[in-house]
């Protein structure tokens, strides 16, 4: 590997040069099942043959004309996702932080424009991941994503998790949002059951506060809806989501109601690529392709399947999986001995998951996994879990 890269991660040794579907391909040829899909990215796996004619197509078009222009793939792409959602307006970034950047400034302005100034702090929870940038981790608030990154910008209340009482109590006068991941992701895939995120919605409205949900890992059919609070019946104020909505392409989108985004008004934002022609290209026929008849029912098949059959394994192999946990088709797996063990050993049996807090290991394969490739995971998880139990 070479050192002209930062080395800001610990890469593993595997350079993989195509993908088809649900299999990556590396340099001499081994195929791989690939549960991480990029970190619950490529929704259709990869390659997918409508993504790659679309984005063909559009190439030999036009690639970028800025947002100085109307550009028609962002408008359709933003109309689909207002028509099937709570949101009025969308805002397009590249990025998972950048949309939460901008939902946590279109939270305050909300505030100054509706002459609540003094309403600006965010609240947010031990645990949460809301991405890299200055604001995202002062969000986040852990140590190990601050540590030497100097003063954090002011803001962010940390509550703990799952302590409604304790939660109520920081709502000062002064906060303008509650922030929450209804699963949280890097975190170790710990779902907020229904009920709190419903005490959470009905918290901001006594308070009359907003309600922002980062569902940049949990949204885009993720969990078998195309938003996962959808199951608990509620609606955020203002949302960000990324990963999966491009398929793979850099985009990200701050979803908001009307209201919320009272403030955002022409000059109040801004982002030189955010949205262009080549990404919601891609973003428009992502979320074609999620709304044809039977697609949520298919990912929730596939995650039933998939879950009862990593339940079975945990019973197997209580020595090495603790728990299964999360929701769709995204899924933690808590391990009893170091997840990096295990992460290894599916490696070896050439199986991808991906690493997250708590110890747990991630199985987020792409939306459009068979049973079939289920099953073969599976395999090969086993296989694993044998590995890490003989090493013991
Ligand atoms: C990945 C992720 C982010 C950050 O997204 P980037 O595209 O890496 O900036 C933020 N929040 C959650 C919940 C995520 O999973």
């Amino acid at each position: 590997m070479t050192d002209s890269i930062m080395p800001t991660y610990a890469r593993a040794p595997l350079r993989f040069q195509r993908g088809e579907g649900v299999w990556l391909i590396d340099e001499s040829g081994e195929r791989y099942l690939d549960f991480g899909a990029g970190v619950a990215v490529s929704a259709f796996g990869h390659a997918h043959p409508a993504l790659v004619d679309v984005l063909k197509r559009q190439a030999e078009k036009l690639w970028h004309v800025s947002n100085l222009y109307q550009i028609e793939n962002q408008e359709k792409l933003a109309d689909l996702l207002c028509a099937n959602s709570f949101a009025d307006r969308v805002f397009f970034t590249n990025s998972g932080a950048e949309a939460m950047e901008c939902a946590f400034k279109t939270a305050r302005k909300y505030m100054s424009a509706t002459g609540q100034p003094e309403r600006w702090r965010m609240l947010t929870f031990e645990g949460c991941f809301h991405g890299r940038t200055l604001a995202t981790i002062a969000a986040a608030g852990q140590e190990k994503l601050i540590d030497g990154f100097g003063p954090m910008p002011d803001g962010f209340d940390h509550a703990p998790f799952g302590d409604h009482e304790a939660l109520e109590r920081m709502v000062t006068p002064e906060t303008a949002a509650i922030v929450i991941e209804p699963i949280q992701g890097e975190g170790g895939i710990r779902p907020v059951p229904e009920q709190c995120l419903k005490g959470l919605r009905d918290l901001c409205d006594r308070e009359g506060i907003l309600l922002i949900l980062d569902e940049i890992q949990t949204g885009m059919g993720r969990t078998g809806k195309l938003f996962a609070h959808e199951w608990a019946g509620i609606e955020p104020d203002i949302m960000a989501v990324a990963k999966g909505i491009g398929g793979g392409f850099p985009l990200g989108a701050c979803l908001a109601t009307e209201k919320a985004a009272v403030g955002m008004t022409a000059g109040a934002h801004g982002s030189t690529y955010g949205g262009n022609p080549l990404a919601t290209s891609v973003g428009a026929k992502v979320l074609e392709l999620m709304l044809e008849p039977g697609f949520f029912a298919g990912v929730s098949r596939a995650a039933g399947a998939l879950r009862q059959r990593l339940e079975g394994l945990a019973a197997e192999y209580p020595d090495v999986i603790a728990e299964v946990r999360g929701g769709g088709l995204m899924i933690g797996l808590k391990c009893a001995a170091p997840c990096a063990e295990l992460i290894q050993a599916a490696r070896d049996a050439k199986l991808l998951l991906v690493p997250a807090g708590d110890n747990v290991a991630r199985a987020l394969p792409p939306l459009i996994v068979t049973e079939a490739e289920i099953e073969e995971g599976v395999r090969r998880l086993t296989a694993a879990c044998e590995q890490v139990r003989a090493a013991k």
